[in-house]
C-alpha cells in the first residue's frame, strides 16, 4: 500500500489523520456523486460491484453520494446502503455541484486506492482492472483520457478542446486535455489532495498541481446510460472560470496589458487632437469621440470585471465555511464503526 502521510509532513484538515484511516481503510474506495441518476444507479451499482469484486473480492467500499437530488437517487442509494455491506450512502444537505459532491466523498473514503467515476455510466467500471494494474507499476494518479466521446454534441466538444487550450495557456503546471475526473489516486496523492482547502474546486486541475508520477489511461467515453446531462453551458463556463482564476492570474496581467495598450492609444490621439486643436478648426470628430468613449467604457468594465472576479473569491474563501453539509449517512446495519465523528 501507498505511503499514508503527505511528503510535507502537513496532516491534511478533514476527517482525522491520514493513519487512522489507513489501519481501518479498505484496499479500494469507489466515490461515486449523483445526482437525479435514478435511472441509471441500479445498473451503475451493478456494474461496479462486479468489477470491485473482480479485483479486491470484498475489500473495497463503495461511497455514493447524493448532491441533494430531487428524485428517487436518495432513497435509491440509502437502500443500496442498507443492504450492501461494501455501499455506503450520504445525503448532502442540498444540491453543492459535482466538485463539491465529489470532494465530499473524498473526504469519506478510507481506502488505499480512490476510484473516482460518475454514476451515469460514461465511464466504464470495467476499466478499474486495468488501471489497478498501471498503478501497481508505481504510478499515483492513473487518469482516463477520453480518445472519442460517445453521444456529446460537436458543441459540447468543441468547447471542451477550445477550453483546454486556453487553460493551458495560462496556467505554469499543465492540466491534461480531454480529462475528466474518472481516475484512480493512490492514499497519498488524494492526501496531499484533501490538504488543499479551497472551496471553488476544479479537481482534475488541483490533482495535475500536485505532481508525482500521473499517467493517463486511454479510454472510450459512452453515452449516458439515460437521462440528460447535469452541465449546461451555464455550468460548464462556471467550471472553466473557476479552473482559470484557481490557477491562474494571468487574466489579471492581460487586464494591465490593455491599459497600456489603451494608454498607447491614448497619447496618440492626444497628439492628434492638439495637433488638429493647434492648425485646424475642427467641428467634426463625433464619430472618433464616440469611439474612444465606447473603447475605454468597455475595457474598464471588462477590467473590473476581471478583479472582481478575484475580489469575490477572495471574500468567500475568507469566510472559511465548510465546503458542503452533510445531512445523512447510511450504511449496512453490521457495520459498527461510525464512519462520522
Ligand atoms: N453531478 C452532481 N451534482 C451536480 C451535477 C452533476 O453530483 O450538480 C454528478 C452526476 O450525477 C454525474 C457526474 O456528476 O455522476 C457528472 O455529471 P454529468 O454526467 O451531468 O456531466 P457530463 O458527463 O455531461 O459532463
Ligand atoms: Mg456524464
Amino acid at each position: 500500500r501507498p505511503d499514508a502521510k503527505p511528503e510535507d509532513g502537513r496532516a491534511p484538515q478533514q476527517d482525522g489523520p491520514p493513519a487512522t484511516r489507513m489501519a481501518v481503510g479498505p484496499l479500494l474506495s469507489v466515490v461515486v456523486p449523483c445526482y437525479n441518476e435514478e435511472q441509471s444507479l441500479p445498473e451503475t451499482l451493478r456494474r461496479l460491484l462486479c468489477a470491485c469484486e473482480t479485483v479486491c473480492g470484498e475489500d473495497f467500499e463503495i461511497i455514493l453520494v447524493d448532491d441533494g437530488s430531487r428524485d428517487m437517487t436518495w432513497p435509491m442509494i440509502a437502500r443500496m446502503a442498507r443492504d450492501v455491506p461494501q455501499v455506503v450512502a450520504i445525503r448532502l444537505a442540498r444540491n453543492h455541484g459535482h466538485q463539491l459532491a465529489l470532494s465530499a466523498g473524498l473526504d469519506l473514503a478510507r481506502g488505499a486506492r480512490i476510484f473516482i467515476i460518475d454514476a451515469d455510466l460514461q465511464d466504464p467500471p470495467e476499466l478499474l482492472g486495468p488501471m489497478m494494474a498501471r498503478m501497481d507499476q508505481g504510478v499515483d494518479v492513473v487518469y482516463g483520457r477520453r480518445v472519442a466521446r460517445r453521444g456529446e454534441t460537436a458543441f459540447k466538444r468543441g468547447t471542451a478542446a477550445g477550453f483546454y487550450r486556453l487553460l493551458n495557456h495560462m496556467v505554469d503546471v499543465p492540466i491534461p486535455a480531454d480529462t475528466g475526473d474518472f481516475r484512480l489516486m493512490s492514499r497519498r496523492a488524494l492526501d496531499h489532495l484533501l490538504s488543499m482547502p479551497e472551496r471553488h474546486r476544479f479537481i482534475r486541475g488541483m490533482v495535475a498541481w500536485i505532481g508525482l508520477r500521473q499517467e493517463p489511461f486511454d479510454y472510450i467515453r459512452e453515452e449516458r446510460f439515460a437521462g440528460q446531462t447535469h452541465y449546461p453551458l451555464r455550468k460548464m463556463l462556471s467550471l472553466a472560470i473557476d479552473a482559470i482564476t484557481g490557477f491562474s492570474v494571468k487574466p489579471l496581467r492581460m487586464a494591465s496589458y490593455l491599459g497600456l495598450v489603451a494608454a498607447a492609444g491614448a497619447v496618440i490621439l492626444l497628439a492628434y487632437t492638439l495637433i488638429s486643436w493647434a492648425f485646424f478648426t475642427t467641428v467634426s470628430g463625433w464619430a472618433s469621440v464616440m469611439m474612444t468613449m465606447l473603447f475605454i467604457g468597455a475595457a474598464q468594465l471588462l477590467v473590473l470585471g476581471v478583479i472582481g472576479e478575484y475580489l469575490g473569491r477572495m471574500f468567500m474563501e475568507a469566510k472559511g465555511r465548510p465546503l458542503y453539509i452533510i445531512d445523512h449517512v447510511e450504511r449496512f446495519p453490521a457495520a459498527s464503526e461510525p464512519l462520522v465523528a
